[in-house]
């Protein structure tokens, strides 16, 4: 019969990687805690149309991406394509928008696109998002930003750099937005059909498209940071004194705009060159219009979100070790069918007292047993045979070459041999 394999652009991590994303999730959990982020967890699908409106009609996501499906009850469902909107759903729904402010969310989730799969990018992925409501200030797009930015530094990533821009407010970005579109207009000839299409849409996009002769046209393009309105400008600036104190170096890069409408001021990507063509790690900004386009009240908001995988690989590329996966504290190896019974019984005991103790499973023979032992890297094994049974006891024996104890066949006793 033939084999089934994953659908094209998923994966599996399996478990010789997956201490890698245990590490980094443990990091993260423990460096948003400490910035006060409470964690969030929400459904997989959501109704389709919190991303038609959440999301944007114009974005990328909302116009190709999206896995949209009918169930059974003839619902129109989509599986997550990210984050913002379903924690935004889902503080409003819950109340929490009503409650003490600021609010400070952050989740783990996987995210499901329908794209081509490269390096970097794949069709189920992982995030680790942040989002802050409540706040207009500075402070908390810098704390969104630090907290990302200490993430890296807690896992000794080093290529990183952050880049920074603002895309101004509904106050100055018309005004903007029409310079834009004039001088688009003027290099019309020289943009892709995708450009040509999104200057109708959503012009700004046209400064983060990747094509050469786009670039071209984008690096002589208006830029928004220097025609923000006085809020605006007030607003970039105590940022950047906010950054420039606590430490964290940017790039301003008027390219950065970010894909999705509802963005306001500031926008960032966290940009590792050293991993490849998916080189943005982690993108985030103020979408201070969204919880009140989802049907909430006016809200401030500022959030990232941060792929995992581009994380590995700018990890692996750092030459960071992670912790290695736990190798058993003991092998017990019987030899017979009563010592079977007796190995099962202490290794059961063992585990109940948190010793990782492993014995055979498949009935090998004691040379087979002893070389699964050193395969799966046991630290000490011991040896059960009749003459144990009778005797009570046994050696407990160094894998590493540590030599020998005589134990007594009780789990208290293993357990301080092992421990010592
Ligand atoms: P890109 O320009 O790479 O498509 P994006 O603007 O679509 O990114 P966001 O929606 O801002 O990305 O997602 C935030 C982060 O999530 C990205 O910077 C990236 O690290 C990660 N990410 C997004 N899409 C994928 C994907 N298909 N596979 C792996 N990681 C992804
Ligand atoms: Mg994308």
């Amino acid at each position: 019969m033939s084999t089934i394999q994953r659908p094209y652009g998923t994966f599996d991590i399996l478990p010789e990687e997956v201490g890698t994303w245990q590490y980094i999730e443990s990091v993260v959990r423990d460096t948003a805690k400490r910035y006060g982020f409470g964690e969030i967890r929400f459904p997989t699908f959501e109704a389709t149309e919190l991303f038609s409106r959440g999301v944007g009609d114009t974005s990328d996501i909302v116009q190709k991406e999206m896995y949209t499906f009918n169930d059974r009850d003839k619902r129109t469902l989509t599986l997550r394509p990210e984050g913002t909107a379903c924690v935004v759903r889902s503080i409003i729904e819950n109340g929490l928008v009503f409650g003490a402010m600021p609010l400070k969310l952050f989740y783990i989730a996987n995210f499901f696109r329908h794209e081509k799969a490269q390096k970097g990018r794949s069709r189920e992925f992982w995030q680790f998002g942040c989002e802050i409501f409540g706040s207009s200030g500075a402070e908390a797009d810098a704390t969104a930003i630090l907290l990302a930015k200490a993430v890296f530094d807690k896992l000794g990533i080093k290529g990183v750099a952050l880049h920074l821009n603002s895309i101004g407010c509904p106050e100055c970005r018309p005004a903007y937005r029409e310079k834009l579109v004039a001088y688009l207009n003027e290099n019309i000839a020289s943009l892709c059909p995708t450009c040509v299409e999104r200057m109708k849409t959503n012009p700004l996009r046209v400064l983060d498209c990747k094509n050469e002769s786009c670039r071209a046209v984008s690096e002589r393009a208006p830029k928004s940071a220097e025609h923000l309105c006085g809020e605006c400008e007030r607003h970039f600036s105590a940022l950047r004194g906010l950054l420039d104190d606590n430490g964290a170096d940017y790039i301003v890069d008027t390219s950065i705009v970010r894909g999705l409408d509802y963005y306001t001021r500031t926008v960032f990507e966290f940009i590792d060159p050293t991993i490849g063509a998916q080189s943005t790690i982690c993108g985030g900004g103020r979408y201070s219009g969204l919880v009140s386009e989802l049907g909430g009240p006016e809200t401030d908001a500022v959030g990232f979100g941060m792929g995992i995988t581009r994380l590995i690989a700018a990890l692996e590329n750092s030459g960071v070790q992670v912790p290695k996966n736990a190798v058993p504290d003991i092998y017990i190896a019987p030899l017979g069918e009563k010592a079977k019974i007796k190995a099962f019984s202490l290794a059961q005991k063992l585990r109940g007292l948190g010793v990782y103790a492993e014995t055979d499973l498949c009935g090998r023979s004691l040379k087979a047993q002893m070389k699964y032992a050193d395969k799966i890297g046991a630290k000490h094994n011991l040896v059960i045979g009749d003459n144990e049974l009778e005797t009570g006891q046994s050696s407990l024996k160094s894998m590493s070459g540590g030599g020998t104890v005589l134990v007594g066949l009780d789990a208290d006793e293993v357990l301080r041999a092992v421990k010592e």
